[in-house]
């Protein structure tokens, strides 16, 4: 096992990493930027190193500085956590070129993932359904307007290099299509500097499901069940839970993505923790969407009912360990539901709301777990994501995990912020939501 590992990353995952790090003996090194001086994922790090400025393409997105970190502290890994550069490629070079560990896949199949329309084809090719589309990237657009005729609209223009629902476009005619590609096409220039693009059929109301998975480096994959991430909104998820009721529903169905999903995971060679994501209808068909080659915001409602630590897991596949888990013995305990704490404005169509937190008071009791990165008198700045914390319940039963997160969310208190607690405890009640009822469009249509 390693000696010690760098955390590249801030907030909430950057002290959920260092505690697992942490309890397995590891000496943990967090970094910082100038806005996040004495925060608590330094705190609770045994050592920390300042960065560079607020900025994160000037700190948590500079390489060079972090691998300078590395070398001066003297770490054998890095684990990046999720977002910042978890999927960058040439990061995952760069670290193994200093002769340090990256904790997660290789390069190559990052690289692949990372570009979606490939890995499209490619999981069509290992025998994973796909929705409806193109065979990889579409040349122009006359070309796209000759396919769409065959695909049927409406369809969605996808950026290749996509992310965060970026460069994604809807388009329910010939003349709203070329619109929607210049608009994709545009949006993956500047964020990606990426122009190309894929179609594929607009699935009505789909439920998003996605199959957590773990291989080691001797052969062995396994699948830790689905989570459902189905409240959206903006394509961002709001409130994730395993098991899916959609896929409880349907005998037989969570093996089928399961399937799927270890078999693009041994078709591309895949190594640690990622998720296979799908879209599903009402009827139980589910077609591949994407692969995420790191941990998820998400994964700890996982975690709960799979009664594992996922981060452990993937240290001990960085280090060469085998999965001495069996598929066999692994099983569903109960249910977990996660609601993303947000600063953000209810009233002004949920847009972030930087401030400073005053009073923070965590809710406590069986089966309630906070991840959070922030503590009272810290101010939640405009530079980084506004998820502050992570609300996530286990009890035995889904009725029973829906009132544990009523408790706790009604015991949190955050003085000094605006945020969506309230709308976390509105949705708690809503019938729909009760009765697992929800798609993707769901949130915003409410
Ligand atoms: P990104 O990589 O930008 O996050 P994804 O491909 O993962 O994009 O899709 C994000 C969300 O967009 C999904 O959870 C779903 O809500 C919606 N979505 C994606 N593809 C389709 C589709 N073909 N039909 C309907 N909705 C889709």
């Amino acid at each position: 096992m390693f000696n010690a590992v760098l955390i590249a990353n801030r907030g909430e995952i950057a002290a959920r990493i260092a505690r697992t790090c942490k309890r397995m003996g590891i000496r943990t090194v967090a970094v910082y930027s100038e806005a996040d001086e004495g925060a608590p994922h330094t705190q609770i790090a045994d050592e920390a190193y300042l960065i560079g400025p607020a900025h994160v393409t000037k700190s948590y997105l500079n390489a060079e500085r972090i691998l300078e970190v590395a070398r001066e502290a003297g770490v054998d890994a890095i684990h990046p956590g999720y977002g910042l550069l978890s999927e960058n490629a040439e990061f995952v070079h760069a670290v193994e070129a200093a002769g340090i560990t990256f904790i997660g896949p290789r390069a190559e199949v990052m690289e692949l993932m990372g570009d979606k329309a490939r890995a499209r084809e490619f999981a069509q090719n290992a025998g994973v359904p796909v929705v409806p589309g193109s065979d990889g990237v579409v040349a122009d657009e006359d070309a796209a307007i000759a396919l769409a005729e065959t695909i049927g609209y409406p369809v969605l223009v996808k950026a290749s290099a996509g992310g965060g629902g970026i460069g994604m476009n809807l388009a329910t005619n010939e003349k709203k299509l070329r619109k929607a590609i210049k608009a994709s096409v545009r949006r993956a220039e500047s964020a990606f500097g990426d122009p190309s693009f894929y179609l594929e059929r607009y699935i009505e109301n789909p439920r998003h499901i996605e199959i957590q998975v773990l291989a080691d480096h001797h052969g062995n994959a396994l699948h830790l069940f689905e989570r459902e991430c189905s409240v959206q909104r903006r394509h961002q998820k709001v409130i994730e839970e395993a098991p899916s009721p959609l896929v409880s529903r349907h005998p037989g169905l969570r093996e089928r993505m399961a399937d799927a999903a270890l078999a693009l995971v041994r078709a591309s060679e895949y190594t640690n923790a990622g998720t296979v994501e799908f879209i599903a209808d009402e009827a139980g068909n589910f077609y591949f969407i994407e692969m995420n080659t790191r941990l998820q915001v998400e994964h700890p409602v996982t975690e709960m009912i799979a009664g594992l630590d996922l981060v452990e897991w993937q240290l001990r596949i960085a280090a060469g360990e085998e999965l001495t888990l069996a598929q066999s013995e692994l099983s569903i305990d109960g249910h977990a539901i996660e609601c993303r704490i947000y600063a953000e404005n209810p009233e002004k169509m949920f847009m972030p709301a930087p401030g400073t937190i005053t009073t923070w008071t965590p809710p406590q009791g069986e089966g309630v777990r906070l991840d959070s990165g922030v503590m009272a008198n810290w101010a939640v700045t405009p530079y980084y994501d506004p998820l502050i914390a992570k609300l996530i319940v286990h009890a035995p039963d889904r009725p029973q995990a829906i009132a544990r997160m009523k408790a706790a969310l009604g015991e949190m208190n955050i003085g000094g912020l605006t945020t969506n607690l309230q709308m976390h405890l509105e949705l708690m009640d809503d019938a729909d939501y009760l009765a697992g009822d929800v798609h993707t469009g769901w949130l915003e249509k409410r």
